[in-house]
């Protein structure tokens, strides 16, 4: 087994190829969610911190946008080789600060890594559009060119993969970066610092800022900042839309979610339970594809029910380092109460509590995040445990007539980012896909997260702005085009030309 991270020094910035201890005097605890004990703390960046970052950044850029696409690409292919060799340390970071187990961090940083594999193609690309002879002697080619200095904002969940989803294609289209991590899980962003400095990525190209609001809202209002990339909870992603778009940047702010997964009644049951029950509670339910609601069609509920009980209170949860564990901690003691504040909640708003995961104890981890699995039946649309994001290892039952009421409730749900249904019949496959209000569908796929090439986003109040994060959206969202027109003297007719000008 890797060995658990460690470290108990202050984790601070890195601007300019420099770890870089801050201009401020505020820092966080982090936590080892598996023990509660307080492991570190991370330094809270201040407004100066920002500027220096920018400062470096902005030095950076002209250069590295000059360099050819294949040569960033060739960094980017040395950075791939060692994320690689470098994937179950990463992975140990994440799980003492985060507490997912270590099978499921390995996971997430190879999710991350196909990004980093993506972006290696940035010649390909970037490549333009060529019209030969628009008009006699003219030609007209589009380019897409970088825009400059860059920032993305990530949430705890995903301490690699989401950076991942940003900066390798950032970077490798030709801008500068710099990347707010949580301040709950600092600590992967420096190992992909140091990485990316090893892998040959000039000074000052990737830059990182730790910190809570007032970096955020530093890097906002930085007039130098030119777009910024946010994932996390839709208040703030709603808010830094918002903000960022007032003030003239190119925003992508992903936010929360509540996916649901439909259950027909000719669904394979024990593929159902297996599915709900990995998309539920792995990762304690604290991925934004997870699965929070079990659309139950028909007579399935009956069926599968039962057995969806049985598995959430055989879950083996423990030290996310343990091999066998299937389910960590909850990253924070807040967090914690928040989900079982919703169990409290689920059973006064009248849903049935079939699995209570409150309290759950670990032996040796009595101080630790824990909480079990929970199965709530007979929630129903009104209630709040149905309308709200709980983000925590908590699965709840609905149970509708028949598939047209289970697209109408899916649909009807604010949230939009992530959907499974689980059927063997090829119409209503079709059907549901082509008619369900979200952005990534899953058929027979629980956590239908796209790859790295097609571009991950939701819809409704789970994506503001209209790219998509990576894939070749994530291309477009880095880069700006360019048109050019062109034509040499032999072919230009004498004579001011007053009319538009059309193809002669
Ligand atoms: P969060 O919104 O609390 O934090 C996200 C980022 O915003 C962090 O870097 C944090 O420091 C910063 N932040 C927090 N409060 C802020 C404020 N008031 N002003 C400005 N910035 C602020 O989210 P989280 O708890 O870290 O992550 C979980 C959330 O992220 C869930 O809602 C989950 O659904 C969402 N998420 C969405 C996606 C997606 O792709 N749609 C992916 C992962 C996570």
């Amino acid at each position: 087994m890797t060995a658990p991270f460690t470290s108990t020094a202050d984790v601070a910035h890195f601007i300019a190829g420099q770890p870089f201890p801050g201009t401020g005097s505020r820092s966080q605890a982090v936590f080892n969610p598996a023990t509660g004990a307080v492991a570190r703390h991370v330094r809270l960046g201040t407004e100066d911190d920002v500027e220096a970052a920018v400062s470096s950044a902005l030095e950076a850029f002209p250069k590295w946008a000059d360099t050819p696409p294949i040569r960033r690409a060739r960094i980017m292919l040395k950075f791939l080789e060692l994320m690689n060799s470098h994937k179950e340390e990463l992975a140990a970071i994440i799980t003492a600060e985060h507490g997912k187990v270590l099978s499921d961090a390995i996971g997430e940083v190879s999710r991350g890594i196909d990004i980093i594999e993506f972006a290696c193609g940035i010649p390909q690309l970037l490549k333009g559009d060529y019209t030969d002879q628009v008009s006699t002697g003219m030609d007209n080619w589009t380019l897409r060119q970088p825009l400059g200095v860059v920032a993305g904002i990530t949430p705890f969940n995903f301490p690699c993969m989401v950076p991942c989803w940003m900066f390798p294609v950032a970077i490798a289209a030709g801008n500068c970066f710099i990347l707010k991590p949580s301040e709950r899980d600092p600590s992967a962003s420096l190992l992909m610092a140091r990485l990316l400095q090893e892998a040959g990525l000039p000074d000052g190209v990737f830059n990182v800022v730790q910190g809570d609001k007032a970096v955020v809202d530093a890097l906002l209002h930085h007039p130098d900042i030119r777009a910024v990339s946010f994932v996390g909870s839709t208040p703030i992603a709603n808010y830094i839309y918002e903000t960022g778009a007032r003030l003239g940047k190119r925003v992508q702010a992903l936010g929360g979610a509540k996916n649901h997964m439909v259950v027909m009644p000719d669904a394979d049951i024990d593929q159902a339970v297996d599915a709900l029950v990995g998309a539920g509670y792995g990762s304690a339910g604290e991925r934004c594809m997870a699965i929070s609601v079990a659309v139950l069609v028909g007579d399935v509920a009956d069926k599968i029910v039962p057995k969806l009980a049985e598995r959430a209170k055989a879950l083996v949860i423990k030290n996310g380092m343990e091999p066998d564990a299937e389910m960590g901690p909850i990253v924070t003691g807040q967090a914690l109460e928040r989900i079982e504040g919703y169990i409290a909640l689920g059973v006064e708003e009248g849903a049935e509590l079939l699995v209570d995961g409150r309290n759950y104890k670990v032996p040796g981890h009595e101080s630790g995040f824990f909480t079990g699995g929970t199965l709530f039946d007979h929630v129903t649309p009104d209630m709040r445990i149905y309308k709200e994001e709980i983000f925590g290892p908590v699965l709840s039952c609905v149970r509708v007539k028949d598939f047209t009421e289970a697209v109408r409730l899916v649909n009807a749900h604010e949230f939009g980012n992530g959907v499974a249904c689980y059927t063997q019949d090829g119409n209503v496959a079709r059907e549901f896909s082509r008619r369900i209000e979200v952005g990534m569908v899953g058929i027979n796929v629980p956590i239908p997260v796209p790859m790295a090439w097609h571009g991950f986003g939701g819809w409704k109040r789970s994506l503001f702005g209209d790219m998509h994060a990576y894939g070749e959206e994530g291309v477009r969202f880095y880069t700006r085009q360019k048109s050019v027109m062109q034509r040499w003297p032999q072919s230009i007719a004498k004579g001011a030309e007053f009319a538009m000008p059309t193809a002669k």
